[in-house]
């Protein structure tokens, strides 16, 4: 196993303490050699996540959002896989142009517009930004101005659908599935261009990890931070742009296609649009930050980032809404409120949680978190060279409570997208499971790093804060 190359800068002041024999190793990132267990996954992902992406879409466009009709109406024999495939619409001229000029627009907002929003938004953090340390020892630098193109895309958006009226604010709705086509084609280019480039021409072949694998290189990727050019970075742009900024456009999308339809919005829809709104403009306000989240500190980029921002992610996260254009649900007052407080209580945990985790790493524990100076476990690790390094665990505020109070926060969240919708069908419900599933997974998926990288040290954390998700339970 590959033992831990230096991290963070804060870590980084503690160099050249001689190394212990108690030292601890680990792996970095993903894995170096793929079990059977490991490969069985990613081939049934690679094969089975386009078919459950579609079966989704089709099931709203065909039953009404049911995920059982399909399957019924097939084995009772009203209908054959051919005459759903064939009601499916196709890739269309239409969609394709939408599409390109869609992410030729945020590549050109992306690459060409340096921010701004940092020179007048206080404690905005924009500009050119420094990345994590990478494996082999890299700090890559970024352009943050996500928040601007998300300002500038939505405003244009607004412009168009009450001033400009060059196409219908419901267009998004009305080539979903075209529109899936073409995402499709532009998720399997990026991953494969990004396998093909981190053979041919990788921007940093040091960071680069073959496992000799084709299929799990492939979908968990080879290069860690594949670019082209000095800035134009493949992990920040298709995480951020098609797939973030489309978010919220989407969501709006739905709300004017319920307006031509029903002649209103529903509350639920106007909740789907502003909790999920707010998640959205916090990931820009905070783009900076994440990009020391395990996302880009972590993880290489394959098919997994490459299609599932381009495709998973607009496509999935967005159920709730599409949901209520099949299904308007007005919901009483009551439950509305009920409703906006579970999603702002989560909301609330889940940016406080990373908050204050960020602030104790930046001040070195030296910040007050509940009014007290935070309480941590001191541990340490050891770099590839034999250096030992010092870092700090902290058992105060959020992170006292749980060991991941901040995937808490975010599936509160989650669960409160997903109750606007109603009982009537699983479909909207999606959201929460899967977010259950990949936050859980995370966790373990952490654990074990962080479990080999301090070592005993580790220990002495999960024994102070033993649960990870909710006190008592788990
Ligand atoms: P975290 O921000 O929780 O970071 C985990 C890392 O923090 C660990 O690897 C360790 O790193 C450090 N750490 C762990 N415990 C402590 C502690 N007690 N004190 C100080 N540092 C600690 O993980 P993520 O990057 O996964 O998540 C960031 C956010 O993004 C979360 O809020 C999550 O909910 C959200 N998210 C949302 C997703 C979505 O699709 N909507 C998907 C994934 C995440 P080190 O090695 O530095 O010690």
């Amino acid at each position: 196993m590959a033992a831990f190359p230096e991290r963070k800068s804060e870590e980084r002041k503690h160099k050249n303490i001689p190394n212990d024999s108690g030292a601890s190793q680990g792996q970095w990132g993903r894995a170096w050699e793929v079990d059977w267990f490991s490969l069985a996954s990613v081939l049934f992902l690679l094969t089975f996540s386009p078919l459950i992406v579609y079966y989704f879409i089709m099931s709203c466009d065909q039953y009404h959002c049911s995920l059982t009709d399909p399957i019924i109406d097939v084995l009772m024999g009203n209908s054959h896989l051919s005459d759903i495939w064939n009601k499916t619409p196709s890739l269309s001229w239409k969609s394709a142009n939408i599409y390109i000029c869609w992410v030729t627009f945020q590549v050109m907002l992306y690459i060409l517009v340096p921010d701004f929003c940092h020179k007048f938004l206080p404690g905005y953090v924009g500009g050119v930004q420094e990345g994590a340390l990478t494996p082999a020892g890299t700090v890559n630098k970024y352009e943050i101005n996500g928040l601007q193109a998300w300002i500038i895309t939505h405003a244009l958006w607004f412009a168009n659908a009450y001033y400009f009226h060059w196409f219908s604010p419901a267009i998004i709705f009305d080539n979903w599935i075209p529109l899936l086509w073409c995402a499709n084609i532009l998720g399997y280019a990026v991953s494969t261009f990004a396998m093909i480039k981190s053979y041919l021409f990788p921007s940093n072949p040091n960071d680069c990890k073959f496992t000799g694998n084709l299929f799990y290189d492939y979908m968990m990727g080879i290069e860690f931070n594949p670019r082209i050019g000095k800035w134009f970075d493949f992990k920040l742009f298709f995480n951020g742009r098609p797939g973030i900024v489309a978010w919220t456009l989407i969501n709006l999308s739905y709300a004017a296609k319920q307006q031509e339809l029903y002649g209103q919005v529903t509350n639920s829809m106007i909740l789907v649009n502003v909790l999920q709104g707010i998640y959205v403009l916090d990931f820009f306000w905070n783009e900076a930050w994440y990009l020391k989240t395990i996302d880009i500190c972590h993880d290489h980029f394959g098919w997994y980032l490459g299609w599932g921002d381009c495709v998973w992610l607009p496509y999935l996260y967005t159920l709730q809404g599409l949901y209520l254009v099949y299904h308007p649900v007005q919901l009483s007052t009551a439950n509305a409120v009920g409703i906006l407080l579970l999603g702002l209580v989560g909301y609330y945990i889940f940016r406080m949680t990373n908050h204050q985790k960020d602030l104790f790493r930046r001040t070195d524990g030296n910040c007050k978190i509940w009014g007290k100076k935070p309480e941590y476990i001191e541990c340490s690790y050891t770099s590839v060279d034999g250096t030992k390094y010092y870092s700090k665990l902290m058992i105060s505020g959020f992170w006292g409570v749980a060991r991941h109070f901040n995937y808490t926060g975010d599936l509160m969240g989650s669960l409160a997208y997903c109750l606007t919708c109603g009982f009537e069908h699983i479909l909207p419900y999606f959201y929460i499971i899967y977010m259950t599933i990949l936050l859980t997974h995370r966790c373990i998926r952490d654990e074990h790093r962080c479990s080999s990288k301090y070592g005993k040290d580790w220990k002495r954390y999960t024994t102070t804060v033993p649960y990870r998700l909710i006190p008592g339970v788990f």
